[in-house]
């Protein structure tokens, strides 16, 4: 490991700075002061994050999925300088420009044939609203105004916005405090068996009788595909998504499928829907598009729903940072940087590496389940982690990892190498065994 401090990190008066951030800064799902410290990152290099005291973390979270090719990426860099260089943003109604064209290109390139359009959203929770408002303005368009609601499932997650609110777990969910202003969706349990295993009339009944009551209410079904991510870290099986899309089609719903987590490699096929050779009539996609230099998202969908729509009216939805160039830029850069890898191999490398290191967590008694699938491993505990003492310890011990709740776990960089892994694996686990 080389761990040389960036020359380029300028120099800031931390002790200030932290005062200040304690004092006026509010961090995610957090309370005003933070209940917990908050470190501070002054550069980031590969896989590395450095803190300003000088201290290097093994970055064991891709902030949050997003940062496949690694921190401070030289192509990534330079499609983003070059594209500055000739604009940083302008507004995209009436207006259009290349890196948006192209990333548009792309994308439909490489989704499911049947997904043809697309729009450009800000963040992934609205790429999840854009969604949601497609599928109502669909029905709308086809003289069904009374298909308002969603189905979705337990332990989904879907976004911190209003109506993505409401598609998420109602009840182990971020959002039970919104419950009673939130639409009242309808929700399956969670999907089951466990991924590899196949999937039984059974598995599939209770969401049958749901659709088989509601799909005259029901606007559209939204799921994550494979992997239920925020909601749960759980991966269920492939089949269980095939009789998904057939009882959609059955009960003519429509389905949509949330790859903000999974898209672009994570689970070991471009996109989970992959994984059961599935489409989906909407997809919405985020997180690792842009490698996790900008926020940037999509919404697609086919051109039978679009058009459909749009002899009714247009998609009524507009983000002023819209197809942000820059952002477009860093995304085109960042896909073409993927598919020119074996990224594959890679992320059987690392699946590998995370059934190894992790599987030494097994025996430990406070461990409920250890499971790993692609470039995600993770560990249950029995009950929930302290966060506080817990980020302390890998702090000190050279990795960053953030739990939450009873879940630990782990979605590196693809650019891991080995040894980082096994240290990641290793530490964590030597945590995990002195919290008991
Ligand atoms: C993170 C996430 C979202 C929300 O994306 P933001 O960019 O945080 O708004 C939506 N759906 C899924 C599956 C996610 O993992």
């Amino acid at each position: 490991m080389t761990l040389t401090p960036n020359p380029d990190a300028p120099f800031f008066n931390w002790a200030q700075l932290l005062a200040t951030d304690a004092a006026h800064v509010w961090h995610p799902y957090n309370t005003a002061p933070a209940r917990d410290m908050v470190y501070p990152v002054c550069a980031a290099q590969g896989c590395l994050l450095e803190l300003s005291e000088g201290r290097f973390l093994i970055d064991g979270m891709a902030s949050w999925w997003c940062v496949i090719h690694g921190y401070n990426h030289p192509v990534l860099n330079a499609a983003l300088t070059s594209q500055l260089n000739c604009v940083a943003h302008v507004m995209f109604a009436g207006l259009t420009h290349a890196p948006a064209i192209q990333l548009v290109e792309r994308l439909v390139k490489l989704t499911p044939a049947p997904l043809q359009r697309v729009f450009l959203c800000d963040s992934g929770s609205i790429a999840v609203e854009v969604a949601l408002k497609i599928a109502l303005q669909y029905w709308q368009a086809l003289n069904e105004p009374q298909r308002t609601h969603f189905l979705s499932f337990q332990q989904g997650y879907h976004g911190d916005t209003y109506h993505a609110m409401s598609v998420c777990d109602p009840i182990t969910g971020m959002h039970r405090l919104f419950t009673d202003s939130l639409p009242q969706q309808f929700f399956a349990s969670a999907p089951t068996p466990n991924f590899g295993q196949s999937c039984t009339d059974a598995d599939v009944h209770e969401l049958t009788q749901l659709l088989e009551q509601h799909h005259q209410q029901l606007a559209g079904v939204i799921i994550e595909p494979i992997v239920q991510g925020a909601g749960g870290m759980r991966f269920y099986s492939a089949e269980y998504l095939i009789r998904l899309r057939q009882l959609c089609d059955h009960f003519n719903v429509l389905l949509i499928a949330d790859e903000i987590a999974t898209g672009f490699g994570r689970t070991g096929r471009l996109f989970a829907c992959e994984h059961a050779g599935i489409s989906p009539d909407i997809l919405t996609l985020g997180k690792a598009l842009t490698g996790g230099y900008l926020t940037l998202a999509a919404t697609l969908t086919t051109d039978v729903i679009a058009a459909t729509l749009s002899a009714h009216a247009p998609l009524l939805h507009g983000p002023t940072f819209m197809a942000n160039p820059l952002a477009c830029a860093v995304a085109n850069a960042s896909i073409d940087l993927l598919l020119a890898s074996d990224w594959q191999t890679t992320i059987q490398r690392i699946e590998n590496g995370l059934r190894c290191g992790l599987a030494p967590a097994r025996t430990l008694p406070n461990v409920i389940d250890v499971r790993v699938l692609g470039a995600i491993g993770v560990i249950e505990m029995n009950a929930p982690v302290v966060l506080a003492n817990f980020q302390r310890q890998c702090v000190e011990r050279g990795i960053w990892v953030r739990p939450f709740g009873r879940l630990v776990y782990l979605m590196p960089p693809y650019i891991i190498d080995d040894a980082q892994l096994t240290y990641l694996c290793q530490m964590l686990i030597e945590i995990l065994s002195q919290n008991k």
